[in-house]
């Protein structure tokens, strides 16, 4: 049997960017609806799903990831949609697959938290389970590299989906990544070291982080995550200002109204490019071997990843140069006029010193 693609990148210290980040992008652009959250844009515009996924890997990614996340059987129940499910899941496979294949990227297939687990009911795990078996194998039948199994706020929904990626995924090795809650542990209060220690020792291929925190707040736990981890660890904040006092991108609040900022006032807390960049190389210094963002991110964001990583993406033809800009670029180059009197007025100085 050939080697699998992902952990003959990760071996020997490679590494591996993933975007991520479809539901939020295409809630933004009007293709799906906030609140519900559900990847409808698959079957109604599968030519922009495409498109986007193709943006991805010119921006850096390596991954194209089958946009699922959400397309799971409890979240088309609340809109009304189980009969679309399966339809939306191998399209969605056969997009992610197409681009895959064109561009030379690894195929990942995307099962992620139920929204109905309770680790105290044993009949949701009963549902959560069956919800991970069709997703799973409809992604193995598709012939993904790797199955992503992520956003869990408990280490317990994590475990079951590790088992369950390992019971019906025919050898497939899995990704398994914590969302944490605004706690300093998993919902069921382990540290999130420890429950990436547990999942990797249960078989993971790698462990990690993904949502909910932005790179303030999400640092401190990501090391705490390498310090226990042995093997490939994955890292995927999202791009917004979170602070101490407000861990997650839940607990935002917009100051303009007064009221939380998620989801649809986050753009108040973005992060800027600089800050992308500082926390990619922070990943990249501390052995961060799969690196991504989460929702918000777009391609500028991730561009900036991929050149912390040491690529050069299409996209990088494109990286700013202001340098030829007419008012704050090569004096040698524009006009005194622009670079002097003109920039003056825009911003109350001429940068000379
Ligand atoms: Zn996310």
């Amino acid at each position: 049997m050939a080697e699998n693609a992902l952990l003959k990148r990760l071996a020997n210290g490679g590494n591996v960017l993933i975007a991520e980040g479809y539901l939020f992008e295409f809630e933004r652009r009007g293709f799906l609806k906030a609140g519900a959250f559900v990847p409808e844009v698959v079957l109604e515009h599968p030519e922009l799903v495409k498109s986007l996924s193709e943006e991805f890997v010119h921006a850096g990614s390596d991954v194209v990831l089958a946009f699922t996340y959400y397309g799971h059987r409890e979240k088309l129940r609340v809109i009304g949609r189980e009969g679309d499910l399966e339809k939306m899941n191998r399209l969605a496979l056969d997009i992610a697959k197409g681009v895959a294949t064109a561009t030379g990227t690894l195929f990942a297939g995307n099962i992620c938290n139920t929204t109905l687990y309770q680790r105290d009911n044993e009949a949701t795990h009963v549902q959560v389970e069956a919800i991970f078996k069709e997703q799973i194998e409809w992604a193995v039948e598709a012939g993904v590299d790797f199955i992503v199994a992520e956003t869990f706020t408990e280490l317990a929904e994590a475990m079951l989906a590790l088992k369950s990626i390992q019971k019906y995924g025919k050898g497939t090795p899995a990704v398994v990544t914590l969302a944490s809650t605004g706690k300093a542990g998993t919902f069921e209060d382990v540290p999130f070291g420890e429950a990436c220690r547990r999942l990797e020792e249960a078989g993971a291929a790698v462990v990690g982080l993904n949502c909910s925190r932005g790179p303030a707040t999400m640092l401190p736990l990501i090391r705490e995550v390498r310090a226990a981890c042995k093997g490939p660890i994955a890292c995927l904040p999202v791009p917004y200002r979170t602070t101490n006092d407000c861990p997650t991108f839940m607990s935002l609040v917009d100051s303009f109204s007064g009221e939380p900022a998620f989801p649809i006032d986050l753009p108040s807390h973005t992060c800027g490019r600089s800050e992308i960049r500082q926390f990619a190389q922070a990943c990249k210094d501390i052995g961060v071997q799969y690196m991504g963002l989460c929702c918000g991110n777009a391609s500028h964001y991730f561009r900036e990843v991929a050149e912390v990583y040491q690529r050069s993406p299409p996209a990088s033809r494109y990286s700013t140069d202001m340098s030829q800009h007419y008012m704050f670029g090569d004096r040698s180059r524009f006009s005194e006029y622009s670079t002097g009197a003109y920039r003056q007025a825009y911003v109350g100085t001429t940068g000379k010193t």
